[in-house]
Order: structure tokens, then sequence, then C-alpha cells
């Protein structure tokens, strides 16, 4: 047994978008046997379940459930859109109740057309309009600022200073902010950033993975923890430091680890938790 086999994995969260060619079902399985303790859930993963049903299956399996991804996409320049967002985030809401997940990520939104001034904007008069729905629920609204490669289209918040600012506007117990390593690393701002989150009790989930150099998509190339740039741990210190005692999170989104037997890759995202962060 070599040394990284002592390290504790209570705090190993898996994604089900991680392991996506799993069904949540055999995600749940499979996580619970290698001994993971939570698991964050992405809506597509419950298409055509009863959502209630799932959530008991894995509580069944002695898996925490973190966190439902995702809500948001708030800003249009079409006021019907807008209307839209919000049934569509009343709904997120209703589904992270069933399944019994606390917390609500919200990928914000934005659109082309229109400045990201605007789009910021509406972002925090929609978190403001569900605002009520998700306190009567129970459910906590995190918003995930997004690397600026994505304010096109996914997020007019690109850094955690916008999203601690707008938490802070915000002012409700209800709404905190989610830290996922692959946006936010390259910020000089980070460490106290996060320091000022955790400060305001606004420190909701950490997300973690790796950025691979080169990068060959946007989207889909992540890495696991060791395979790029980011310096996981030195930000899982920070997050700690300022008072963070929850799930981390790891979510990847890679069709080059998708098209790996999926049991070996559980084993390498274990050792690569164990190993770089
Ligand atoms: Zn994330």
């Amino acid at each position: 047994m070599n040394s990284t086999d002592e390290k504790d994995i209570s705090k190993l969260c898996i994604h089900t978008i991680t392991t996506k060619p799993w069904k949540i079902e055999e995600a749940a399985q499979h996580f619970s046997a290698a001994g993971v303790k939570g698991i964050s859930v992405w809506r597509d993963a419950l298409e055509g379940r009863n959502v209630k049903q799932t959530g008991k299956v894995l509580l069944e399996h002695d898996l925490s459930i973190v966190s439902l991804c995702r809500g948001g996409f708030f800003p249009s320049k079409d006021l019907n859109k807008r209307k839209s967002a919000i049934d569509d985030n009343r709904r997120a809401i209703d589904e992270a109740a069933e399944l019994g997940a606390p917390l609500l990520v919200l990928v914000c939104g934005a659109d082309p057309s229109q400045s990201l001034r605007d789009s910021g904007k509406q972002i925090q008069d929609g978190i403001g309009e569900i605002i009520p729905y998700a306190s009567s629920a129970g459910i906590r609204l995190a918003i995930e600022p997004l690397h600026p490669m994505y304010a096109d289209t996914r997020s007019a918040i690109n850094t955690m200073k916008q999203a601690n600012d707008m938490a802070e506007e915000l002012n409700s117990p209800w709404v905190g902010v989610a830290v996922d390593v692959y946006h936010v690393w390259w910020d000089p701002f980070l460490e106290k950033e996060i320091k000022r989150c955790g400060e305001n009790g606004h420190l909701m989930a950490f997300h973690i993975c790796d950025w691979k150099v080169p990068t060959a998509d946007m989207l889909l190339d992540r890495g696991l923890m060791g395979e790029g740039c980011i310096p996981v741990r030195q930000i899982r210190s920070w997050v700690e430091t300022a008072g963070f005692t929850g799930f981390h999170e790891v979510e990847i989104f890679s069709t080059t680890h998708w098209k790996e037997n999926q049991s070996e890759y559980l084993r390498k995202i274990i050792k690569a938790y164990k190993d770089h962060s």
C-alpha cells in the first residue's frame, strides 16, 4: 500500500456528467461500491424517470445528493423567453426538491444580441424573481461564474468578483456561489474573492477537474485533476481556509474520458483525487 491509499475520500463527490455513459442508477451503484460518498446530478440524467424514486435509489446507495445542475439561462432580449426561463427554473427547483438535492447550480446565461451588462441585469432580476420559490422549497441557489470564453451564450457572470457582487446585492440566505476551478483558476484575484465569498457565507459548492494544455474543445475536453495546469490543491486550500466544509465535486465533460471503460475511469478519478486535489 503506498501513501496515497491513506488519503481520505469522504469529501469526494462525482457528478453524473463525469461518467455520462452510465445511467444514473449504474453510476450510483459503481460510486457507492468504490466508497464515493456524494453524487451531483445533471438534469438530463433524470429524463424519463420518477425523480423522487431516483432520489431514493441514490440514498439507498448511501450517497449524499449534493446538487442538481443546472438552472439559469435567464437573459434574453425577448421578454417571453425570459418568462419561460423563470418557469424552467421553477421546474428545476421542483426537481431538486423531489430528488432531495439541497442546491441548484445556476449557469446564468447570456444573450449575444445584447450587452453583457444587460444580460447581467437580467440574471440578477431572474434570480431575484425565483428566490421566494426556492426558499419555500428549501432549495439554495448557487451562481457559478463561467470562464470568459463562455461569455457569448453561456454566462455573463465570468469572475468570482461578479458572482460575489451579485450574491451580496441579492442578499438572501438562499443565494450563494459555486467555485469551479475550470472557470476561475486564471483569476489573479481568486484567493481574495474566495476569502470574501466564505466570509459572507456564500461559498456553497466546489467543483474540480483540470485545464488540459492544449485544450482541444471549449466544452468537452476537460481533464482529470493532474492532467493539466490548474493548481487544484492550492485552490482547495483557499476554499477550505474560507470555511468551506462541503463536498469536492468532480465535474468533467470529456469526450475522451467518456470513451474509456467507465469502471477503469472511476478508478482513475479516485486516484487523481487522492494524488492531485
Ligand atoms: Zn461546475
